[in-house]
């Protein structure tokens, strides 16, 4: 049978290899420690889960709008105003199954062959598939690690061509933990402005900010950017919500009934249940999310640490999210007995092979100079892990 183009087209995942030769080495008995994970490692709370099995008994399991309920939608329009300084209408909000899924709904809409969307690297690695599924060309676009990673207008600007259609944002990012300013945003948004250029903002690890920092979304910065912004969020990481599946897109009324228009030809309704569990996430008490944030800054303290403590070792000092994206090009050329690492792939397979722990090569990201490694896992695993990174580098020759 013959695959459309399409499918052809998709790279299948970068992390996938690594990923199942820890599986592999799990099921074996050895005592892998997972660096890669991607979602928080905390239970879903306890008052988000009642309201759940409530749900169900009350018999909330049937079809809902395709684009959520509109009690779900009130709750992210209050929300949205309350934590963000945004104001959207019920109309201007679709739910959607994970924030993943509003992402590739947007792209859906918005992009069409001939445009082209600025991605700056490093990337989350969904980004560039979903742009690529819209026909739009991701144009990628390189950051600089003494920039913390951090797009600024001048090379803003020096992307833009007359076929540029969107800019994705993702502050706090993945795989950086970079986090930009109002000011920067604002900077970033005069040329956005200028050019007319739509934003796809990626806001899903807004709660997991540290240094006391606030999450600034750059639609609240000025009238004109709203108008041209699609805010992308959802449960997943602040709640712990990884597997329920709830994600949400405030946008025009027309791009949000666009999405709902074809979300209604495809998923229909993200699951009902998971839908009046998000209302009490978003709407309950947030002591949770501070604790699990406040667990995660000691965890990033004490990674950053050790981990820029190791000779040639480099790594800005992230401000959210949970992953470091150290810079460990230093060892490339180097050796383990007789084996040779020309790049990051390699440092990370002999990382899983002779340490017995788990990262992500940068590559994945688009950067091939680092590794990604995600502190989403306990102190314990986090002490163990770092002093294993340690020997196997102090061994290399
Ligand atoms: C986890 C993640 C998402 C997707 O979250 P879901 O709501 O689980 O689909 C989106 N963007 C980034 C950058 C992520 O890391």
């Amino acid at each position: 049978m013959k695959l459309a183009q399409r499918a052809v087209n998709i790279s299948p995942s970068p992390t996938f290899a690594i990923d199942g030769k820890a599986k592999q080495m799990k099921a074996a008995g050895i005592k892998v420690i997972n660096f890669g994970v991607g979602e928080p490692d905390f239970e879903t709370p306890e008052n988000i889960k009642a309201a759940a099995i409530e749900a169900i008994k009350a018999g909330e399991t049937r079809y809902t709008p395709a684009g959520g309920t509109l009690k779900l939608k009130q709750a992210i329009v209050d929300k949205l105003f309350r934590e963000n300084g945004l104001e959207y209408q019920t109309n201007q909000i679709t739910v959607s199954v994970g924030a993943k899924h509003s992402l590739y709904n947007a792209f859906q809409v918005l992009c069409e062959p001939g445009d082209e969307v600025i991605l700056p690297a490093p990337y989350w690695v969904s980004y560039i598939e979903q742009i690529k599924l819209s026909g739009a060309e991701p144009v990628i676009l390189p950051t600089r690690q003494e920039n913390d990673f951090k797009l600024t207008p001048k090379e803003l600007e020096q992307a833009v061509t007359p076929k540029t259609k969107v800019l994705l944002l993702n502050s706090p990012s993945n795989p950086t933990g970079s986090v930009y300013s109002r000011e920067e945003l604002a900077a970033l948004g005069e040329v956005l402005t200028k050019h007319n250029i739509t934003i796809v903002s990626d806001e899903i690890y807004e709660k997991l900010l540290y240094d006391g920092l606030e999450h600034v979304s750059i639609a609240a910065i000025s009238p004109e950017l709203k108008e041209n912004t699609v805010v992308i969020n959802g449960v997943s990481k602040a709640y712990a919500m990884t597997g329920w599946r709830i994600g949400y897109c405030a946008a025009p009324a027309p791009v949000a009934k666009a999405i709902s228009d074809l979300q209604s030809h495809s998923t229909s309704n993200p699951t009902s249940i998971s839908q009046v569990a998000s209302v009490v996430a978003l709407s309950g008490p947030q002591e949770t999310v501070s604790e699990m944030v406040a667990e995660f800054e000691k965890r990033r303290d004490y990674m950053l640490e050790r981990l820029t403590s190791i000779a040639g070792v480099t790594c800005p000092k992230p401000n959210g999210a949970f992953y470091l994206f150290p810079d460990v090009s230093a060892y490339f050329g180097k050796s383990y007995q007789g084996k040779a690492i020309n790049d990051g792939a390699e440092l990370a397979n002999l990382l899983l092979e002779i340490a017995e722990v788990a990262v992500v090569p940068g590559v994945a990201f688009g950067s091939d100079d680092n590794i990604r490694l995600s502190y989403a896992t306990s102190m314990e695993n986090i002490k163990e892990g770092l002093d294993r990174i340690e020997k196997f580098l102090a061994e290399l020759q």
